[in-house]
C-alpha cells in the first residue's frame, strides 16, 4: 500500500519523550525545567510552520534518576525484584491533573499532539526504567487506561499510540494496545542500519520492523513506526531515507541532563538549531513533496488503506 498522501514521496515525524511537569529544586518551580526545554521547541516549530509535533507524555512521572541508584538492593535476591532500583518521587507528586497551569501551558503549545509515555516511568526490580517489562496483558491494559484517565481528567487530549520508556514493549503490551484499539507504537531506535528500502531494525526496542516505512503489527491493527534519525545522525542519513522514499523517524529527549545522565539527543539549543538547519535543506531540496505529519496521521492512513486493501481484516 501507499501510506503518503497525494504527491508526497517522503515523510518526516518528529517526537519527543519524557514530557512532564519537571520537578522543582532549590528555588525552581515545579515545571520550569520542561518549560526551558520546550522553548527550544517553540523556536523550531516558529521557523517551520509545517512542522508538527508529538509529545509523549508521563502522567505520573515518579523516576528521579536515569540510572540505579541503590546498588545495594540489586544484590539481594527477592528484594531486587520488590523495590526500586532508585529514589522515586511519592505516587501523584507529578500527576498532570495536579499542575493545572502546567497544563494550560501545553495546551497552548502549536502545533502539537500528546502521546502516552508510560504511567510513572518506573517500575520495580532490576530493568527499573522498563515500566510495561513483566506485566501482563491485563496489566498493561490498566496502565494504558490509567494514563488515559489522567490526561484527560488534566485536560489534555490525547492521541492513540505509545512511546514505551526504554523501548521496551513486551507482547502483553501490544496485546493490550490491541484490546484497547490504539493505532500506534514506537518501539524500535536504530540509528545504524544502512539505509535501504527493505532495511530492518537491529538496535534498541523492537527488532526486525521496518526501518523507514510505517509497518502494520500482526497483532491487532497496531501500526510500528521507527525512530531512525537523531542529534548524533548526519544529515547524509536524513537525505538517504527521503530518497527511499521512508519516513524520517527523529527523535529528541526533553532533558539534555537528569541527574548525571547527558541526553545525546535532549531538546538545547545546539540540537534545534541542527534541525534547523536539516529542515531548510530538505525544504530546498524537496519543497511541497515531504509530509511534515505525525505518527496519529501516519497511522490513521496505514490503517485505512491496509482495511482496503485487505491486508488485515
Ligand atoms: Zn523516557
Amino acid at each position: 500500500m501507499n501510506w503518503l498522501p497525494g504527491q508526497a514521496t517522503a515523510a518526516v515525524c518528529f517526537s519527543v519523550d519524557d514530557l512532564h511537569p519537571t520537578a522543582g529544586h532549590d528555588a525552581e518551580p515545579v515545571g520550569d525545567g520542561a518549560r526551558r526545554a520546550i522553548a527550544h521547541l517553540e523556536w523550531l516549530l516558529a521557523r517551520h510552520p509545517q512542522l508538527r509535533v508529538t509529545l509523549f507524555t508521563t502522567p505520573d512521572w515518579r523516576s528521579r534518576s536515569a540510572a540505579p541508584t541503590r546498588r545495594w538492593r540489586g544484590t539481594l535476591p527477592l528484594v531486587r525484584h520488590l523495590c526500586h532500583a532508585a529514589d522515586v518521587l511519592p505516587r501523584g507528586t507529578l500527576r498532570l491533573d495536579r499542575h493545572r497551569s502546567f497544563v494550560t501551558w501545553l495546551r497552548g503549545l502549536p502545533r502539537v499532539d500528546f502521546g502516552i509515555h508510560g504511567l510513572h516511568h518506573v517500575r520495580r526490580g532490576p530493568a527499573y526504567l522498563q515500566e510495561y517489562a513483566g506485566r501482563s496483558r491485563r496489566q498493561c491494559r490498566r496502565m494504558i487506561v490509567r494514563a488515559q484517565q489522567i490526561m484527560t481528567a488534566a485536560g489534555l487530549p490525547v492521541v492513540p499510540g505509545i512511546a514505551p520508556p526504554a523501548w521496551t514493549s513486551p507482547r502483553a503490551l501490544l496485546a493490550a494496545m490491541a484490546d484497547l484499539d490504539l493505532h500506534f507504537i514506537t518501539s524500535a531506535r536504530d540509528l545504524e542500519t544502512p539505509i535501504a528500502a527493505g532495511a530492518v531494525t537491529h538496535g534498541s526496542g523492537l527488532r526486525g520492523v521496518s526501518l523507514i516505512a510505517p509497518q502494520m503489527l500482526p497483532v491487532g491493527r497496531l501500526v510500528h513506526v521507527t525512530t531512525n534519525f537523531q542529534a548524533t545522525s548526519s544529515p547524509d542519513r536524513a537525505m538517504a531515507i527521503l530518497r527511499h522514499g521512508g519516513l524520517i523517524g527523529i527523535k529528541a529527549h526533553l532533558l539534555k541532563r537528569f541527574g548525571s545522565y547527558v541526553a545525546l539527543d535532549g531538546l538545547d539549543r545546539e540540537y534545534v538549531e541542527y534541525l534547523d538547519r536539516l529542515f531548510t535543506r530538505i525544504e530546498d531540496a524537496c519543497g511541497p513533496r515531504i509530509w511534515w505529519t505525525t505518527l496519529a496521521d501516519v497511522a490513521a492512513r496505514v490503517r485505512v488503506g491496509t482495511r482496503e486493501s485487505g491486508v488485515v481484516s
